[in-house]
């Protein structure tokens, strides 16, 4: 038998919005220039909204170092995500190839990857989101800029650290390293964006690293350092 639906008297009120009309506290925006995913609550955001500008939104990592100017077009980003991922779920979940790691180890990776890098002044790092950004206004041969080289070679002992001949077994270290060569060299060059985004994250697909059948290669340019999870038998 229907349910008797009876009309009755309601009173509707506005919701009091903290800032500017959001409909919860919190939101969650992406950062205009490094993609950042980034939780905010509305009553801390006035001060990013403010150094972002109209209708546009800056993590306070690019806030901090300037990226929200015009000039962000000499900062290239590039990230070994993949690298880390590779050791995460070739040489740790799965540990099948390559000599086995502990989620210690590929932190400890992580960590001097990221001292190496910032030995370059150039060189500049993002730990939420395992991206570097790199300054090519100050790179050239002019007297006050530093050659083309200096970034290939930090890139070089960047990639060195990772020890690939125990780590990845039949991995090419060289065609790792073209990949980021020329991305990098396109963007000095001519300011050349990588062909699928602004951000430069390589695989290590066809550089002789075997990959299980189960891994999604495109899938592990997304990984961060909340992805190392221990895993359960
Ligand atoms: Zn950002």
């Amino acid at each position: 038998m229907a349910e008797k639906v009876s009309a009755c008297k309601v009173q509707i009120k506005p919701i009091i919005s903290p800032i500017s009309g959001e409909l919860s506290d919190r939101v969650l925006r992406k950062c205009n220039f490094c993609e950042k995913e980034c939780e905010y609550f509305t009553n801390q955001s006035q001060i990013i909204d403010r150094l972002s500008g109209p209708k546009n939104f800056y993590c306070s990592f690019c806030l901090r170092h300037g990226f929200n100017n015009r000039s962000n077009r000499d900062v290239f980003i590039l990230s070994f995500r993949s690298i880390y991922a590779y050791f995460y779920l070739q040489n740790y979940f799965c540990s099948t190839i390559g000599k086995k790691l502990w989620i210690s180890e590929i932190e400890d990776y992580i960590e001097s990857h990221k001292d190496v890098g910032l030995i370059n002044p150039l060189f500049f790092y993002d730990d939420d989101t395992m991206l570097w950004f790199i300054d090519f206004s100050k790179v050239g041969n002019s007297k006050k800029k530093i050659p083309l080289d200096e970034i290939l070679k930090t890139v070089v002992n960047i990639l060195a650290s990772f020890n690939f001949r125990e780590n990845i077994i039949g991995m090419k270290l060289s065609d790792l390293y073209l990949k980021y060569k020329e991305g990098i060299e396109a963007f000095y060059q001519k300011r050349h964006m990588p062909k699928d985004g602004r951000i430069l994250i390589p695989t290590l697909e066809n550089t002789g690293a075997v990959y299980s059948k189960a891994h999604n290669i495109e899938k592990t340019k997304k990984f961060i350092f909340k992805n190392l999870c221990v895993k359960k038998n």
